[in-house]
């Protein structure tokens, strides 16, 4: 069967939705488009059973799918209506990119590792997602040619919020991004764009990524000395 078909499994579906339901803060909005998506369609077979738990698993390149609790908060964050021009650092597998595609105009979504990008991209054509358009690289330097956009999301954690991310911010925009160091608890920050030289931020609950690695992030000489 071809994958735009396929439709979630009911009882794990209910299971979680009824889980991020009782956590009582996430748009409802966000909520529907969780429901429909099919997440073991981002993962290995294998691994078709835990797809529904909430809980991050990998997809390879030493990375993770996040936690759909916390692909819910992170989206619910962004305030998205519809009509937003939206930038993702961090495509990994490409689920939270079909999240955001089922909730704004387009998404520019940016990942350093080029397989996991060829991976994701053609799942998510498979999927019949058009409205979003894909870049393998350093997402810390965001997107010049493409911006402003409306809402930036970044699911990967950075030592501080990265420059060309606060400039690529239109104003009236929302940036949502993860900040803190690699081995702990990181704090899940979003920036909201009052004006070009005002910006007010809140803290909105502690968070595990896997780290930002970038020019404007953890530099990639550095991570490997540290796993070495
Ligand atoms: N949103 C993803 C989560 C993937 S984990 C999902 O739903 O699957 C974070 C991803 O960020 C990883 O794939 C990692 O390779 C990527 N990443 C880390 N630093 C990056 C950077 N500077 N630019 C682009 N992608 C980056």
């Amino acid at each position: 069967m071809h994958l735009r078909h396929i439709q979630p499994n009911p009882t794990r579906m209910k299971r979680l939705m009824d889980l991020l339901r009782s956590h009582g803060k996430y748009d409802e909005r966000v909520l529907s488009a969780i429901s429909t998506i099919p997440r073991e369609l981002f993962l290995p077979k294998s691994m078709s059973t835990e797809a529904y738990d909430d809980a991050c698993l990998p997809i390879g390149e030493l990375q993770t799918i996040s936690m759909p609790s916390v692909v819910a908060h992170m989206t619910s964050l962004l305030e998205l209506k519809g009509t937003e021009k939206v930038l993702e650092i961090g495509t990994g597998c490409g689920y939270q990119t079909s999240v955001l595609s089922k909730l704004c105009k387009r998404v520019f979504t940016i990942e350093r590792h080029k397989s996991l990008s060829v991976t994701a991209v053609q799942r998510l054509h498979d999927m019949g997602y058009t409205n979003f358009t894909p870049l393998v690289g350093d997402g810390t330097l965001g997107w010049p040619g493409q911006a402003p956009f409306d809402r930036i999301i970044v699911t990967a954690a950075g030592p501080w919020v990265p420059e060309a991310l606060v400039s690529q911010l239109a104003v009236g925009g929302i940036l949502v991004i993860p900040v803190g160091p690699q081995d702990a608890m990181q704090k899940l920050v979003k920036i909201v764009k009052e004006s070009d030289s005002t910006l007010s931020e809140s803290f909105c609950g502690s968070v595990s990524f896997v780290p930002l690695v970038g020019e404007q992030g953890i530099k990639e000489s550095v991570r490997d000395y540290r796993r070495a």
